[in-house]
């Protein structure tokens, strides 16, 4: 079922204290992918686009993109026996959102996260307004998304990370529904050089004093048996890293509720496919080159519906 607005899953998640999978889409083969793992664990599931996937869908054309990308959803929605939700990820500026919130989305994300504070307040509280107005959802973001290394100083892990007060105020101010506070992931295939390291007590400040469903964004795990079979078959993506299965499963014990994911998609499927073009060379129907690709991105989602605990949920 098509879920109009994404804090209704996001709550039950919040309350019950499990994760839900917040998955990238570029195209009609992910989403096909994506939501055959979802009701194969019966899960609720977060589908999102960013403003790039809009103006790809659209041809370079954001509002078509948005309309096109919504309508594919929808769609396959509809029939599907588990909530299903669209999320604008990332998003810039007001006019992308609004793009969004009128295509039908359940929830947009503003990310003035790069503008001073009382900018990113001013922003996102506007957007609030059109959005819920529309009965849409909204995620905003506090701190900066980079990986943090050991030997980072108190002072710099301060200004980098999101701060607990500040998160008090800017939910307060600002009446977003779900906030992404930057907790040392970054986003990519290289998240960090040593082992991966989160900081939780800065995460149980904010949920803490929030109480709110928190978004944990840069949270691929960089699944090594696909980017070795990436790699074997021509790609170079040597030291790629991500966050491990029991460092996700932790974040949700302290108050993660949506889990973003967008590279291990692209890596499961490109290994895929760079192994099907290799096996079938004489191959010239793309769907069939495809296939592969899909079934691993199916094995992916489900794999982490596991991990956060949401397989059941519905
Ligand atoms: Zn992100």
């Amino acid at each position: 079922m098509y879920v109009k607005n994404t804090k209704e899953i996001l709550d039950k998640a919040n309350k019950d204290y499990y994760g839900v999978g917040a998955f990238n889409i570029n195209n009609l083969e992910f989403l096909q992918a994506i939501i055959e793992a979802a009701v194969e664990k019966m899960s609720p599931v977060i589908v999102e686009t960013s403003e790039g996937a809009m103006s790809y869908a659209g041809n370079g054309d954001f509002r078509r993109g948005a309309r096109v990308l919504a309508g594919m959803v929808m769609e396959f929605a509809e029939d599907a026996p588990v909530p299903v939700a669209l999320h604008l990820d990332h998003g810039h500026d007001i006019e992308h959102a609004m793009a969004a919130i009128q295509a039908g989305y359940s929830s947009v994300m503003i990310d003035a996260s790069a503008k001073p504070y009382e900018e990113n307040v001013k922003i996102t509280a506007e957007i609030v307004r059109f959005a819920h107005a529309a009965n849409t959802s909204v995620e905003a973001e506090l701190g900066k998304l980079v990986g943090i290394e050991d030997n980072v100083s108190v002072s710099e892990r301060d200004a980098t990370l999101v701060d607990p007060d500040e998160a008090k105020n800017f939910v307060e101010r600002t009446g977003v529904d779900f906030l992404a506070p930057a907790i040392g992931t970054s986003h990519g295939a290289f998240k960090f050089k040593g082992e991966a390291k989160l900081d939780f007590d800065r995460l149980k400040k904010v949920k803490q004093i929030t109480k709110m469903p928190l978004v944990l964004h840069g949270a691929s795990s960089v699944l090594p048996r696909y980017v070795k079979e990436a790699n074997d078959y021509g790609a170079k993506i040597e030291g790629a890293k991500g966050v491990p299965y029991d460092i996700l499963k932790e974040s949700v014990k302290y108050g993660i509720n949506k889990i973003n994911t967008d590279t291990d998609l692209r890596v499961a499927f490109l290994a895929e496919l760079r192994k099907a073009l290799h096996d079938d060379a004489s191959q010239i129907d793309p769907r069939k080159l495809f296939k592969p690709g899909m079934n691993a991105i199916k094995e992916v989602v489900m794999e982490r519906i596991d991990v956060l605990g949401s397989a059941g949920k519905c």
